[in-house]
């Protein structure tokens, strides 16, 4: 017996966690800090903490009122119907339940290069067929039209990212506008807003509902996740917002129960605490300008939740940040091998983090330095 061919499929380089990094070594988790994998330093909103424990003692229920109610909850928030909200395992649940939704076998599906893993191997799971376009270093990842629409073709999915991980950068909402009137079709055009709360920059909501100036759009979805600014990482719980016009599709494709009595309830509890949210949208704006300031290495504005470095060399650099107890993204498994990206600590981690990158550039020879900055105007 064998599972089919898999051979094409490529398995998920989670950001190392400190657990792993000190089990592996043999040293004790309090030694490191971990800006690896772009989770809110601050943890999770307190009254989202007592939410899942109040949760606990009704396990044994479906969570059935807590889904409704969370969906009605985020309806609400984004001024959308119920059944535009997509709940999901994460947002990578909800980009399945996209993949479920649209892709037929062999269809195409465009992700960016470098960009978020889980875009290509959700569209494979789907038999679905995967192209790339190129957001180039040498251009600061900029996300133009021209690059995006000169690739697509007949695609039933276009991933865009905005915030982009891991450079940061950005996407207009007049760019997603183009890129959706001038695509097929047939094609859909995720707008993965993973950082969304990080950034100055409007949802794309505002193109599926026609504010804004805008015309409303059948062909435009947002996925948004509470891994991120939220410190919900741990629950799994994202969602995705689709137009109305085909939004019961939802029914026919979800796994029963998308999200979890606890995350739900958790999800509920942290759209209540705002200040919470401001605290890790404030800290990560301190701290992204902090370390783009004081690392003596070639940094692209970040409106995320982290920083990416051109090093000249990911691997080594990720290694001696390391044994220093300093985790950060190696990003050669992006195609940027030159590359770290560094996630928005406290202030102290970040403080320390700029410390020991310091520490471990001013030992290397030939590697870039800041003079030779990049620059995003
Ligand atoms: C983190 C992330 C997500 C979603 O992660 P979940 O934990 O599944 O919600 C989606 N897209 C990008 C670009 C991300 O970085």
């Amino acid at each position: 017996m064998q599972p089919r061919d898999l051979s094409t499929h490529a398995t998920y380089e989670a950001g190392r966690g400190i657990e792993e990094v000190a089990r592996e070594q043999g040293r004790d988790p309090d030694e490191f800090v971990t800006l690896s994998s772009n989770e809110n330093p601050h943890g999770p909103a307190p009254a989202a903490v007592e939410a899942i424990r109040a949760a606990a003692s009704s396990a044994h229920a479906y969570p059935k009122a807590a889904h409704a109610d969370l969906t009605d909850r985020l309806a609400e928030e984004w001024h959308v119907d119920s059944a535009q909200i997509w709940l999901g395992n994460g947002g990578d649940g909800a980009i399945d339940y996209l993949s479920r939704a649209m892709v037929d076998p062999d269809d195409t599906v465009l992700v960016p290069e470098p960009g978020f893993a889980y875009y290509a191997m959700s569209a494979r799971f789907h038999h679905g067929r995967v192209r790339t376009y190129e957001l180039s270093k040498d251009d600061d990842f900029e996300q133009e039209p021209e690059t995006i629409l000169a690739a697509a073709e007949h695609d039933r999915l276009l991933y865009l990212t905005s915030p982009h991980n891991p450079s940061g950068s950005t996407a207009s909402l007049e760019t997603i506008e183009r890129i959706a009137r001038e695509t097929a079709d047939e094609t859909l055009v995720v707008v993965d807003e993973a950082y969304g709360e990080f950034a100055e920059t409007d949802s794309a909501v505002a193109l599926i509902e026609g504010r804004d100036g805008f015309d409303a759009r059948d062909d435009v979805a947002v996925i948004r996740t509470f891994s991120k600014a939220y410190g919900l990482a741990g629950v799994r719980l994202g969602y995705a917002i689709v137009p109305g016009t085909w939004a019961d599709a939802y029914a026919r494709v979800n796994t029963p129960f998308a999200a979890s009595e606890p995350a739900c309830r958790a999800g509920l509890a942290a759209l209540d605490d705002t200040d919470h949210v401001e605290q890790a949208v404030d800290s990560a704006r301190w701290a992204r300008e902090y370390l783009a300031s004081t690392v003596d290495a070639p940094a692209w504005p970040s409106d995320g939740n982290f920083v990416l470095f051109d090093v000249g060399d990911g691997t080594a650099v990720a290694a001696a940040l390391q044994d220093r107890g300093v985790i950060v993204r190696d990003c050669t498994s992006f195609g940027l091998p030159g590359c770290i990206r560094v996630s928005c600590g406290t202030e102290s981690e970040t403080k320390r983090a700029a410390d020991a990158i310091g520490d471990v550039l001013a030992t290397r020879d030939g590697r870039p330095t800041a003079d030779e900055e990049v620059s995003r105007s």
